[in-house]
């Protein structure tokens, strides 16, 4: 039976492990860490439970069909969520968002004074946008030939000057007349860790993912999705080798022949690669002439977290809420430029127990707490931790009317250098490169190597970051190997 490497039990990692046996390959996963899941991973403290990355939950039919290809079922519950978020501006405007287009548009115009008809044809065109281009960027590689040889792709790319990628996402968004409609909407940029100030316009098919698609909340929080991936591996008989990092890729006449890690060496007849791209060249193969234009592409934000156990119920709150910064545009100038953070974040907290209560003792609340942040180019997170608390409470203070200071029970910490020190993700960058630019897909480095039977999943390589984005890269890498019978 051929034999193949994983390298990280990423949701990519994971996703390609599994996709790999159900080729035939016997597969080995070798995982730095003592326990699967990547940034997909939950700690437990003092009572509470806390989902430490990803706290939203789109595109779940791609996790059925990875069960399917075994014939089973996943085996968590996930219910669609009416509410996509709640918004918070400190001028006291609330808006909770629903995840249905024409129900939106309604309660969107009622509260920002818009008509209803421009957020309509907003929505409509971010459904057409997805639609038009998702089989070129999402489906396959975008560095085969192949790939241009298609109906559907070569209609998308017909259409792609008609889709607004000229200019930012923010200057598309000033379609809307009410400035917070146009910052919620900017608000998309985030969801790969970009600015909307430069990112292209076509991103404004992201909210057709959530608000078009629906947003999923995984019964036992979304360690399920990373846990549920394991747990069938390890069921089909990929085998994993944990708290073994591995420190090399081996080639001979450009063909890989196997891995070395902190243990032994092993020979392979396949690697794929689901460590960050960056260290992947710099670290496994120094010797590889590497992508340079790829490699030097800018990073997305990175996040700090605080994980607060909250002794109080806000029955304001909901699953995900928002409170925005008055000053948006600064607050981006301050992560991209300047590789700090400002004064006036945007607040992002979601909290779990008010789906699973079991996430909290009774009476209290898990909160999730989270601030866009630029990666770590070596600032002093001590002192940014500190002032950013400061900023977060009192933020949370002028919005929601309390002071959370004393109702805070426990407390767990996350920063751009904790989340590169688990994940070996360069600079702690959520979601790989950004897409601050209008070519930032095709610089993506592709889901194969020059490297004969080398291969690359996970979101720092094609289509990018995300949950759905990092299992459809394993979809697509899984479509370039040939099955090892
Ligand atoms: P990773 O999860 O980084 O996994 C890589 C694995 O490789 C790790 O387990 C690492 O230990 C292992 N590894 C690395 N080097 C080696 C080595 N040399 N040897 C052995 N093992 C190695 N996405 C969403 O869809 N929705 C969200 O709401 C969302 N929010 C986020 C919030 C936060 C705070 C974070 C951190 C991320 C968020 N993301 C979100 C992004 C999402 O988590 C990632 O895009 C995705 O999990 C990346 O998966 P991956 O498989 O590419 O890599």
């Amino acid at each position: 039976m051929l034999r193949a490497a994983v390298i990280g039990a990423g949701i990519g990692g994971l996703a390609a492990a599994l996709r790999l046996r159900h080729k035939g390959y016997h597969v080995t996963v070798f995982e730095k860490n003592d326990y699967a899941g990547g940034k997909l991973h939950a700690i437990e403290k003092d009572g509470y439970r806390f989902d430490l990355g990803p706290s939203l939950f789109t595109l779940p039919e791609l996790m059925d069909e990875l069960h399917q290809l075994f014939q089973e079922k996943v085996d968590f519950d996930y219910s669609s969520q009416e509410t996509a978020c709640h918004y918070f501006w400190e001028d006291g405007t609330q808006f909770q968002a629903p995840a249905q287009p024409s129900k939106f548009a309604s309660k969107a115009s009622e509260v920002f004074n818009e008509p209803k008809k421009n957020i309509g044809k907003y929505l409509e065109n971010s459904k057409d946008k997805y639609e038009t281009t998702k089989s070129l960027f999402l489906e396959k590689s975008l560095h085969k030939a192949s790939t241009y040889l298609n109906r559907d792709t070569l209609k998308a790319i017909a259409k792609i000057p008609l889709l607004g990628i000229t200019g930012t996402l923010d200057s598309y968004n000033q379609t809307f007349h009410n400035p917070k409609l146009t910052q919620l909407f900017n608000r998309y940029a985030t969801y790969n860790g970009s600015s909307p100030y430069q990112t292209p316009g076509i991103m404004s098919m992201i909210p057709h993912l959530e608000i078009g698609l629906g947003t999923y909340y995984p019964q036992g929080g979304m360690h399920r999705i990373s846990q549920s991936l394991y747990e069938l591996a390890d069921k089909v008989g990929v085998e994993f080798r944990f708290r073994e990092s591995v420190t090399s890729i081996n080639q001979k006449n450009n063909t890989v022949t196997g891995i070395s890690t902190d243990h032994q060496d092993y020979e392979f007849d396949l690697v794929v690669s689901n460590m960050d791209i960056f260290p992947t060249y710099k670290k496994l193969m120094p010797d590889v002439k590497e992508p340079k234009r790829t490699l030097e592409q800018e990073r997305s934000s990175s996040a700090l977290i605080f994980y607060w156990g909250i002794d109080h119920e806000f029955p304001q709150l909901g699953l995900h809420n928002i409170l925005f910064s008055e000053d948006y545009p600064t607050e981006f100038q301050h992560i991209f430029e300047h590789k700090t953070l400002f004064e006036d974040p945007t607040v992002y907290i979601n909290i779990t127990s008010k789906l699973s209560p079991e996430d909290a003792p009774a009476g209290c609340e898990n909160w999730f707490v989270m601030i866009n942040a630029p990666g770590d180019y070596g600032q002093d997170w001590d002192q940014m931790v500190k002032q950013s608390r400061k900023n977060i409470i009192a933020k949370i203070k002028k919005v929601l009317n309390v002071d959370v200071e004393p109702l805070i029970q426990t407390e767990y910490i996350l920063t751009p250098q904790d989340i590169e020190k688990n994940t070996s993700s360069y600079r702690g960058a959520l979601y790989g490169a950004a897409s601050n630019n209008k070519f930032a897909a095709f610089l993506r480095h592709p889901n194969f190597s020059k490297i004969k039977n080398l291969y690359h999943v996970g979101g720092s390589v094609h289509p990018g970051g995300g949950i759905p984005l990092c299992l459809l890269s394993a979809k697509i890498t899984a479509d370039l190997i040939p099955d090892a019978q």
